[in-house]
């Protein structure tokens, strides 16, 4: 069985066809600017690259691009799109509605769009790549993965915000959660590697890309997670603030006389460890400008990301009665080892002992703690694809 992943984005497609047979990815490919000048789709397949530079005008191009790039007689993977069992979309918002990944029919279409209203930057965007493949391939079945499901397991105690009670029965202002498909994702894989059972587990997991979020999982289930209503809540990231006092936003308005687009632009593009270091908001150049260069704010930035992390490593510790093992993952957590060991330095209380010549990995899945370290620590590459396609043939069987 062959399933196609696709994530849509509002101007980027990001797309992988997976052989379920032995789970290998045939292919993989991004796709840019839609919609805007300077279209190009970039496919990997067999170790090359194909590069298309065609205007798109809109998703329906960009998926009609990539089905002709999956079967182009010299650089594709298949022979024809009837190879292709079933598409797995990757929905950012399923709200409250969706605990677990659904077949798409014209219910679930209809809340796609309500949810909408809760992820305007994202859902949109999704519903627009479901009818595009559609339309380009009606007799495949379709399913959508949320990023939000695996944690509709949290406790009210966890999803609940001290504002009027009102705003979540009428407005569904709660705690949602994102990356689900990660968190789920590292957690089973750090179970399966300390050969136990995750029903017997107290786990801590962070995925630390340019978006970042910490997740504690109890007996297999998600039970607090440090991203919210939308993913601006918990750690400082990329270029997002993360948590911050709510009445500087009010103060900030009136003193920069702000809208609340441009309030919002400063929340999440112009903010984390981007706004703290001036430099960027990729942890490459930050690292190299403060090391290299001794920049103080690209130092703090590093500094005041990796203390954050820390404080909900300590919080889900306590919140779950202790923690087993604690798991890095994405961009930064699989690639960083300074970051691994900034996090874990001071963790000792909690039986969590890095060992440093272990942590000089880089995206593999390695146990990266001492011998007699009581916490494991792991770093586990993340495989939100792979998820998805998994979903999808289950549902579809
Ligand atoms: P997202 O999916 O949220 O865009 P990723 O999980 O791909 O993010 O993570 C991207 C981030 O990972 C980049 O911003 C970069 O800072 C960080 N990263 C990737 N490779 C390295 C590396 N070798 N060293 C330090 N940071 C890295």
């Amino acid at each position: 069985m062959k399933i196609l992943v696709i994530n849509c984005g509002s101007s980027s497609l990001k797309y992988q066809l997976i052989n379920m047979e032995n789970e290998e990815c045939l292919a993989l490919g991004l796709v840019e600017r839609i919609g805007i000048e300077g279209s190009i789709l970039t496919q990997k397949a067999s170790g090359e690259k194909y590069i298309i530079e065609e205007s798109m005008k809109d998703h329906t191009d960009a998926i009609r691009l990539v089905l002709g790039a999956l079967v182009d007689p010299k650089h594709g993977v298949i022979k024809e799109l009837s190879e292709i069992d079933a598409v797995g979309h990757r929905i950012v918002h399923g709200g409250e509605k969706y605990a677990s990944s659904v077949v798409v029919n014209d219910e679930v279409m209809k809340n796609l769009k309500e949810c909408s209203k809760l992820a305007p930057l994202h859902n949109p965007a999704n519903i627009i790549g479901i009818n595009a493949c559609k339309a380009l391939m009606p007799n495949t079945p379709m399913v959508t993965v949320f990023d939000t499901a695996f944690h509709q397991t949290m406790p009210e105690v966890a999803y609940v915000y001290p504002l009027p009670y009102e705003l979540y029965t009428n407005n569904g202002v709660r705690k949602y959660g994102f990356h689900g498909t990660s968190h789920k994702f590292v957690s089973e894989k750090a179970a399966e590697m300390m050969g136990k059972d995750i029903k017997d587990l107290k786990l801590i997991t962070c995925h630390l890309g340019n978006g970042a979020s910490i997740s504690a999982i109890k007996n297999g289930k998600s039970i607090e997670t440090s991203m919210g209503f939308t993913p601006l809540e918990g750690i400082a990231m990329g270029t997002r603030c993360g948590s911050i006092d709510p009445a500087i936003i009010v103060y900030i308005m009136q003193e920069l006389n702000l809208t609340i687009d441009e309030v919002n632009d400063l929340m999440n593009k112009k903010s984390g460890v981007l706004g703290i270091s001036g430099v960027s908001s990729d942890f490459r150049d930050i690292e190299k400008a403060a090391w290299e260069d001794g920049n103080h704010r690209a130092q703090l930035a590093l500094d005041i990301f990796s203390y954050k992390v820390k404080k909900f490593i300590g919080s889900y510790a306590a919140v779950m009665g202790g923690v087993d093992a604690i798991i890095f993952t994405a961009g930064l957590g699989e690639n960083s080892p300074e970051t691994r060991e900034d996090v874990c330095n001071g963790l000792e209380f909690l039986g969590a002992v890095l060992d440093k010549s272990k942590n000089k990995v880089r995206g593999k899945a390695v146990e990266l703690n001492t011998v007699d370290s009581k916490t494991k620590i792991f770093v586990i590459p993340t495989n939100e694809e792979l998820v998805i396609a998994r979903d999808t043939q289950a549902l579809i069987k």
